[in-house]
């Protein structure tokens, strides 16, 4: 145990301040250690749990990872700060789980999401750095539903992730839907509009999610239809998702984004347009989506539902008109 509380006042990576006054165990103290360990390997031992998540922080906290100074000569570390001492005790536990059963989905809040890829042995999914929900739109946008607020999010900020903290992202594990009224301050009431858009803008990210749902409060009936639609087909298509090339355009204004996934020339292209007027997105028709081989292909739609379809030779572009504040799903395949 740390001798005294402390407080903790800082700034997370998403740009949100905190303050917090805890008070915890240094896991760079192995005696410590091995009795989580065995409290964490009892549980998986009942065999009810077919996952292992972490979330907390070195101090005991709600979570938010700052240098760790444990006062003590007597663990792993020098006196003073034993920050890598407990990030290396971290993925020691980690491991012990992945040791014990491999097929464990293992599942990282904090600390470990606030650590670099290097910390990221062993786990399935990092949670968003991105991960209260708020509603904010991206600068210049504006007058935009809830869930197209939160499409964009989502897309930014895997794009983040994976373009500057170098994730595979296939770990990142985007937030999709925005806080129940539980949640307080952060919390809002179950937009229905535009569910489309951010379930696709999750499932076009990562094929790992997580979702924030006022069950308690209920989801209207349909809404639970176009939420499980969704998910059916990722988990249908999960192997494409497993791929993923950025379009060059980042959401923002003015501009249609969007992202590849092609496995053996055949796949999907998403195509997000958050303005406020239809606009053409567009792709080349080569290995910069992920086509290798074939001479000509056959581009049609997979959402919106309406029968629309091309067939280019390899080399061309695409242009396909994207609503406003919508998604186009494009199904990539050889000409047959
Ligand atoms: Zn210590």
């Amino acid at each position: 145990m740390y001798p005294e509380k402390r407080t903790l006042q800082g700034m997370m990576l998403s740009g949100i301040s905190f303050k917090q006054t805890v008070q915890g165990n240094c896991i760079a103290n192995k005696p410590f250690r091995d009795w989580i360990n065995r409290l964490s390997l009892d549980g998986m031992r009942t065999g009810y749990f077919s996952g292992w998540a972490m979330d907390g922080d070195f101090f005991g906290g709600g979570g938010v990872v700052t240098p760790v100074n444990s006062p003590r000569e007597d663990h792993e570390h020098l006196l003073g700060d034993s920050t890598w001492a407990c990030e290396r005790a971290l993925t020691e536990l980690t491991a012990n789980v992945r040791k014990f059963d491999p097929k464990t989905y293992i599942f990282m809040c904090r600390p470990a999401m606030d650590l670099g890829v290097f910390y990221q042995r062993n786990v399935d999914a990092v949670f968003t750095i991105d991960e209260m929900a708020k509603p904010e739109a991206l600068p210049g946008l504006t007058n935009q539903p809830v869930n197209v607020m939160l499409g964009d999010r989502i897309r930014a900020w895997s794009r983040i992730r994976v373009h500057h903290h170098f994730f595979p992202h296939y770990v990142d594990q985007p937030q999709v839907f925005v806080g129940p009224k539980s949640m307080g301050k952060a919390g809002q009431d179950w937009p229905s509009e535009a569910i489309d858009y951010v379930m696709l803008s999750a499932i076009s990210s990562s094929p790992n999610q997580l979702y924030y749902l006022p069950t308690k409060a209920g989801i209207p009936a349909q809404d639970k239809q176009v939420i499980r639609r969704w998910l059916d087909w990722g988990r249908k298509n999960v192997q494409y998702l497993m791929v993923r090339k950025d379009l060059p355009d980042w959401p923002q204004v003015g501009k249609v984004d969007g992202s590849a996934h092609i496995l053996e020339d055949r796949g999907y292209v998403f195509l997000f347009n958050p303005n406020p007027m239809p606009l053409n997105g567009s792709f080349v028709l080569d290995e910069s989506i992920g086509l290798t081989k074939g001479k000509r292909y056959r581009v049609s739609s997979v959402y919106p539902e309406t029968v629309q379809q091309v067939t280019l030779a390899r080399g061309r572009t695409v242009a396909w008109n994207v609503p406003s504040q919508g998604v186009a799903v494009l199904e990539v395949e050889p000409e047959r």
